[in-house]
Formats: C-alpha cells, sequence, structure tokens
C-alpha cells in the first residue's frame, strides 16, 4: 500500500521556532519530524512513498532524496522510495491527490505530517478493510476537545456528523477528533471539484458524513500536532521519555481500569438520567495524571439498568458523552470505555429479555478487562483496576491485575485508598519514578 504524505504546510505559528525550514523538517530528538514519520512507516513495511511539498520543499527533497540513500543524522539507510509531488501554485492540502489520479490506483494512506505520530499502521489498514469504506478517519480524544472539531459516528464507527470547530455542537458530545491520518479509496478522488485549491475535509471528507461509506477508527496511539510552540515543546518532552513510541499498540500497554460509579461520579443508585452524573472532586485531575503517565484510562463499568429497561443504550452514551464533556473542560478524557449491559435476574416487568442472562462481562467477572486487553493490546499483569465495591476488586483479581479499592473492607485488594486522587498520587507516581 502506498502512503501519500502531505507536507507541503507553512506552519506559520510555529516560525519562532523554525524560521528557515520547512515544519515537517522540525528536529525532535535531533532528527526531522519526517524522518521519524518515515521511518514508523518503513518498520511496518510502508515503503512506497509520495510527499507533496510546497513551502521550502528544496530542504526535504535535498534530505531525503529519493529514500535511497542514508540518513545524515543516523547513518542508516531510510530504506524507502520516495517520488514528489511539487506544488507550484496552492492547491489547498489535497489538491495534489488529483495530480497523483494516475499514481493513486489502490486504497492509500493520507498523512498529515505536521503532526508526530507512531502508530500501528496494519491494525488500522485492516479495520479499513473489515469496514470496507471509502475512507477511514483515525481518531481519538484529546485535550481540548472544546474547541477542537468532532467526529460523531453511530455504534459501528460509521460517521455520522463531522463537526468542524466553528459548528453548532450538541452540550454533551463524545471526545472524538480527527488525527490527520487516514486510508482513502481512489474512488473519492471520483469528487467533481472544479477547483483548482481543494481542501481535503471540508470539500472531500465532510461531505462524506452520513453516507455509511466513511468510518472512524478510534485510537489511543500518539498522534500529537506541534502548531504552537508549546505543543512542540510537549512532544519533544513525550518523545525524550519514551511515550511516543510506548503507545504504539504493536507494543503491550498498561492500563489503569476504573469503575465508574462511586469510583468518577457520586454514587446515586442506579443512575439513570445525565442529571443526576455529577463528578467526584479531584476526579479530573486524577484522570489527567493517568493521561500523562504511561497508563490508559479505561472505564469498566457494570450498567444492569440497560437490561432492567430502565436506560436505553442511546440515553447510557449520553450519560457517557456528559461524563467526557466534563472531562474534556478539564483537559482530560478516558482512552476507552466498556460497560456490561446485562443482569442475570430474569422475570421482572419491563426488562429487555434478552439482556437477561449470566454473561461473563458482568463484575466480579473479567470479561471486559479481558476484551479490552485484547482490543488495546494491554498486559493485565502490569495493569490496575480501581474501584468502590468488592465486584471491581473481584474482577480486577480474576483479570490478573493489581486492585486498588477506594472504600473500607479487606476483599484481597493490593492498596486501600481514600478516592481516585490518593490512588494516582500514592501509586502511579512511584511507579514512574
Ligand atoms: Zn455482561
Amino acid at each position: 500500500m502506498k502512503a501519500v504524505i502531505m507536507a507541503g504546510g507553512r506552519g506559520t505559528r510555529i516560525s519562532s521556532i523554525a524560521r528557515d525550514i520547512p515544519k515537517p523538517m522540525i528536529k525532535i530528538a535531533g532528527k526531522p519530524v519526517l524522518e521519524h514519520e518515515i521511518a514508523c512507516l518503513k518498520d511496518q513495511g510502508f515503503t512506497d512513498l509520495i510527499v507533496t511539498v510546497s513551502h521550502l520543499g528544496d530542504v526535504i527533497m535535498d534530505y531525503f532524496g529519493d529514500g535511497s540513500g542514508v540518513s545524515p543524522v543516523t547513518g542508516e539507510p531510510f530504506g524507502v522510495k520516495i517520488e514528489y509531488f511539487v506544488e507550484k501554485e496552492p492547491l489547498g492540502n489535497a489538491g495534489a491527490l488529483f495530480h497523483l489520479k494516475d499514481k493513486l490506483t489502490e486504497d492509500f494512506l493520507l498523512l498529515n505530517a505536521d503532526a508526530l505520530f507512531d502508530v500501528d499502521f496494519n491494525r488500522f489498514v485492516s479495520f479499513h478493510k473489515e469496514k470496507g469504506g471509502l475512507v477511514t478517519l483515525f481518531t481519538h480524544p484529546n485535550s481540548h476537545p472544546y474547541d477542537s472539531g468532532l467526529i460523531l459516528a453511530d455504534e459501528n464507527g460509521a460517521v455520522e456528523q463531522w463537526l468542524t470547530k466553528e459548528d453548532v455542537r450538541p452540550e454533551y458530545y463524545r471526545n472524538r477528533v480527527n488525527a490527520g491520518l487516514h486510508v482513502l479509496s481512489p474512488k473519492v478522488l471520483d469528487a467533481e471539484i472544479t477547483t483548482a485549491k481543494v481542501d481535503l475535509d471540508r470539500q472531500l471528507l465532510k461531505p462524506l458524513a452520513g453516507t455509511g461509506k466513511m468510518f472512524c477508527y478510534d485510537s489511543p496511539e500518539y498522534v500529537k500536532d506541534m502548531g504552537t510552540p508549546e505543543r512542540y515543546e510537549a512532544v519533544c518532552r513525550d518523545f525524550e521519555e519514551g511515550k511516543v513510541q510506548a503507545r504504539n499498540l504493536r507494543n503491550p500497554q498498561k492500563a489503569v481500569f476504573l469503575d465508574r460509579d462511586g469510583t468518577i461520579n457520586r454514587y446515586v443508585g442506579f443512575l439513570r438520567k445525565e442529571e443526576e452524573f455529577e463528578l467526584l472532586p479531584d476526579v479530573s485531575k486524577a484522570i489527567g495524571k493517568i493521561n500523562a503517565s504511561g497508563y490508559l484510562a479505561v472505564i469498566v463499568t457494570n450498567q444492569p439498568v440497560i437490561a432492567r429497561g430502565e436506560v436505553t443504550v442511546p440515553m447510557l452514551q449520553r450519560i457517557h458523552n456528559k461524563m467526557e464533556t466534563l472531562l474534556g473542560y478539564e483537559g482530560v478524557y478516558v482512552d476507552a470505555i466498556y460497560y456490561c449491559p446485562h443482569h442475570p435476574h430474569k422475570g421482572y416487568a419491563g426488562e429487555v429479555a434478552e439482556l437477561k442472562f449470566d454473561c461473563s462481562c458482568r463484575k466480579p467477572k473479567p470479561g471486559m478487562l479481558i476484551q479490552a486487553a485484547q482490543e488495546l493490546n494491554i498486559d493485565l499483569a502490569q495493569s490496575w483496576m480501581v474501584g468502590d465495591s468488592e465486584n471491581d476488586i473481584l474482577a480486577g483479581i480474576a483479570a490478573g491485575c493489581k486492585t486498588a479499592l477506594i472504600s473500607d473492607g479487606a476483599f484481597g485488594q493490593t492498596v486501600a485508598v481514600s478516592s481516585l486522587w490518593d490512588f494516582t498520587e500514592s501509586y502511579l507516581d512511584r511507579e514512574e519514578a
């Protein structure tokens, strides 16, 4: 599969760091960001590259050549084949694709070189093939969803709405942002475009929302924009601490599994409405600490209210959207949410009979943790389960995790803590040190 790397961006906001070099040549740990990206692709077998350049493109072409040479920084071969498309006049970020149509005869990766990324591309491409759409967007939660464009999708990942920053958004929404990495079918280029300048997002992708032909691929892997000096410095720090590479899902992950009711939000018995959802004190701070650590934040929650017929799946989604929105305002996020909709005891009025059975995901069983481990390559022995009840601790133990209990009681937990914040203060820092 070919990869097209869009390396023509000007990056005006970052000119204080790199005045006379194009943005993709900005160095991270001594190596241009584009070299990191090319190395990541090469390692995974993507060696057939097209790089589109414009502003100061000569610097890029002189450095990488046709990809058959060696890196001036590392002395290692680049190990790829690079063709260039030089934009002589501004074509927007997608105009070049129309000039490359004869070379793009099969599905291809389309990657924005303005961000540092390290992701499992084969996994991304498999997802794309499995869904069979024209486009798959790489999506993730970020630390500023309130001023980011949002991708709204159905349960199957089909994109229903593409909201730009300026569009009116629902009060509560899932923290799901387009990361600028895509798999595209060449059929997308059949779109009737009459302008020379083409904006990828607005003219090619956004119109596919709601057609069932565009999907989103949610991943916690590292993709971060370096659009401002502050963000650039944060990316450099993450790289030096090894966080960029570690998040590639080819590598085993560690997670903090979080119970929901009583751990993240105030316990109110069966929570049925979004109005009843209220974050506990310092939970945002604690989740921020997990985000900054090497751990994924993964919620695992029993929601028998669904089997009882008291909450529908869309209502539960709204409750979770409220949670994600509130956390987003604080600059923090969860990486994934798993819920068990089942309940074992049949025979009540209003129940959803097909969800009334003895499943393997309802805590104290470890099914949700095991599913998350399979889907996100989590090493359970390196992970924690944190919750306020016996069921949480037993599920954590059954999954082979370390466990932290937020309450009094002795259920065999590894440690007892007074809150999620207490847990992150007492145990995450110590481990990271
Ligand atoms: Zn279940």
